[in-house]
C-alpha cells in the first residue's frame, strides 16, 4: 500500500477537486493507497471538508493541528502516521500533478528508494524565478548537501527512506536538505510547471527569505567559518595598518589627524563584528530550540481509520482527545 501525505493549509476551494482527481488516478491504475491529510491550522473550512471526505472515503484519514505549525511539521506528522510500504508527499493545490503517480510507483517498483519529481519554471514570474535560481546557486556553493532547482517536496520515499527521515529528530527541519542528506538511490521524473488555479500561494516573500536562511544554517557551519576568516583578515590588516601609522608618527610626528581613516575603520570593524555576532546568534538560537525538545506539532483532533497507528507516533505525539 502507498501512503499519501498531504499538508493542507487554507485549501478549502480545491480540496474536493484534489481528492477526486487523485483517487481517480489511483483507482484507474489499481494502486492500493491510504490518504493522510494534515490540516495545518487552516482558518477556512478545510477541516470541515476533510471531515466530509474521511466520512465517505475509507482510504482517507486526517490529522488536525491546534494551530498553524508550518508545512515541515505537517509533513512530519503525515510521515509519522503513514503505514504504507512507501510514502508519496504531495501538495493539496494540484500543483503536483497526480498523473505522475503511476510513473513514480513504477520507478519505486524498479528498486528506487526516492523518486523525485522536478518541475521547470514555466509561467512563473521573472523575479521569483531569478531569486530561486540565485538561491540555488548560492546554496550549493555553501552547503554540504546538494539541492536542485525545481525539485520540491513532491516525491516518493520507500519505507526505509521514511524511517531514515524520521530518525532525524531535529527541531529546525529543512526537508529539501534532509531528503538529500539521507541518500539512497534516486530517480528523477521531470514535469511542466503547473500554476495554482485556486487559492493563493501560502508563502509570503518574507517567509521564503526565512526559508532560504533556514536552509543555509541548518546544513552547515560555513557562515560561521566565513565570519571567522573575515574577522581574522580584517584584524591582521588592521595590525599592519597600526604598525605603519606608528612608524610614520615616529618618523614625521603627527601630521594630520586621520579622521577619515579612523571613522571608516571603526565603521568597518563594527559592521564585521555585528555580522559575526548575528551569525553566532543564529546558531545559538538553533541550539536553544533544539535543547527545548518541544514537539514539532500538537494535534487537536484526528481520524485515523486504520488500526495500526505506528507506535512511534503514538509515543511522540501530544494528542488532546476531544
Ligand atoms: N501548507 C501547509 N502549511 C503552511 C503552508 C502551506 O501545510 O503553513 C501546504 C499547502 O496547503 C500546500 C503546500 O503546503 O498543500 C504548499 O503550499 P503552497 O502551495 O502555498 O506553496 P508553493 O506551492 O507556493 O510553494
Ligand atoms: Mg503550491
Amino acid at each position: 500500500m502507498f501512503s499519501f501525505v498531504i499538508p493542507c493549509y487554507n485549501e478549502e476551494p480545491i480540496m474536493h477537486r484534489f481528492h477526486k482527481e487523485l483517487t481517480t488516478i489511483l483507482q484507474e491504475n489499481q494502486i492500493p493507497y491510504e490518504l493522510i491529510f494534515i490540516n495545518d491550522g487552516s482558518k477556512d473550512k478545510t477541516l470541515e471538508i476533510l471531515k466530509e471526505i474521511t466520512e465517505k472515503d475509507q482510504h482517507a484519514h486526517y490529522i488536525s493541528f491546534s494551530r498553524n505549525f508550518g508545512k515541515e511539521s505537517a509533513m512530519l506528522a503525515g510521515l509519522n502516521f503513514s503505514t504504507g510500504e512507501a510514502v508519496i508527499i504531495m501538495d493539496a493545490d494540484l500543483q503536483h500533478p497526480p498523473h505522475l503517480i503511476p510513473d513514480m510507483v513504477q520507478a519505486y517498483r524498479n528498486g528506487y528508494d526516492q523518486v523525485i519529481t522536478k518541475r521547470n519554471r514555466r509561467g512563473e514570474g521573472g523575479i521569483r524565478t531569478m531569486f530561486s535560481k540565485l538561491y540555488y546557486r548560492l546554496m550549493n556553493g555553501m552547503i554540504d548537501v546538494m539541492l536542485t532547482d525545481g525539485v520540491g517536496d513532491f516525491r516518493l520515499l520507500s519505507r526505509r527512506a521514511v524511517d531514515a527521515l524520521l530518525s532525524l529528530q531535529e527541531y529546525n527541519r529543512f526537508s529539501k536538505g534532509l531528503f538529500s542528506w539521507i541518500g539512497f538511490q534516486e530517480y528523477v521524473i521531470e514535469y511542466d510547471n503547473v500554476l495554482r488555479d485556486q487559492g493563493t500561494s501560502k508563502w509570503s516573500f518574507g517567509q521564503l527569505l526565512n526559508y532560504a536562511l533556514d536552509g543555509l544554517i541548518s546544513f552547515n557551519n560555513k557562515p560561521l567559518r566565513l565570519a571567522i576568516y573575515l574577522g581574522s583578515f580584517v584584524t591582521i590588516t588592521d595590525i599592519f595598518y597600526i604598525l605603519y601609522t606608528f612608524i610614520q608618527i615616529l618618523m614625521h610626528g603627527i601630521v594630520i589627524p586621520g579622521y577619515f581613516t579612523i571613522i571608516s575603520s571603526v565603521g568597518l570593524l563594527g559592521g564585521i563584528q555585528l555580522i559575526s555576532i548575528g551569525v553566532i546568534g543564529e546558531y545559538i538560537g538553533r541550539i536553544y530550540y533544539e535543547s527545548k525538545k518541544r514537539p514539532h506539532y500538537i494535534i487537536e483532533e484526528k481520524r485515523i481509520q486504520t488500526q495500526q497507528v505506528r507506535e512511534k507516533s503514538a509515543k511522540e505525539d501530544f494528542v488532546y482527545n476531544k
